[in-house]
């Protein structure tokens, strides 16, 4: 059977991070078409959530996981970049909750390859139990921060359409390696 990826795209219009002329949300709205392009084409189902604007993060939250839970799916991506007052941070990681998420989460960054293509944190994956995404989902979450907004290096990705694509192509790998080892579905 299909299985059924859910991806939200975090914050709204205005409550993202900003840095060398991106805004977090806006960014993350074309990954995320990005990513329901190249799901869709390898046979996954998608639901991609983008909140309605107005919204505080907070609320944004609450409302995207509801959102997901309702729906139901086999994982939830939950989309970001990163930002620093330290112009120098830099990378991609995943943040995680669950141990079913860690090892998604692995494969993400690892064989997927989004740590070389995006290198810079001394850890791939993270793990925060803090982060109400990631806790309050009913499915396997996975919190992918595609770099630092505030970083020339990493903006360039994010502020290109083959960057982007090349994230997509990354979490794809990623999530096709955790199908493959039985990590969705659960
Ligand atoms: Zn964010």
């Amino acid at each position: 059977m299909k299985k059924k990826i859910i991806v939200e795209i975090g914050h709204t219009a205005e409550t993202g991070a900003v840095g060398h002329g991106l805004k977090e949300h806006a960014v993350c709205r074309l990954l995320g078409a990005k990513l329901l392009g190249i799901f869709e084409e390898a046979g996954y189902e998608v639901r991609l959530i983008d909140t309605p604007v107005g919204m505080s993060n907070s609320q944004e939250l609450r409302w995207a996981v509801e959102e997901a839970n309702r729906d139901g799916g086999d994982l939830l991506i939950s989309l970001h970049c990163d930002a620093s007052d330290n112009a120098a941070a830099h990378g991609a990681h995943v943040c995680y909750y669950s141990t079913l998420g860690q090892r998604i989460g692995e494969r993400i960054m690892l064989q997927g390859g989004l740590a070389r293509l995006c290198p810079g944190r001394s850890q791939a994956v993270v793990e925060r139990r803090g982060l109400y995404v990631l806790r309050a989902s009913e499915m396997p979450a996975v919190l992918v921060e595609a770099g630092f907004i505030t970083h020339a290096g990493d903006a360039r990705l994010l502020a290109s359409e083959a960057g982007l694509g090349q994230i997509a192509a990354c979490v794809l790998a990623g999530v096709e390696a955790a199908e493959a080892a039985g990590l969705l579905g659960h």
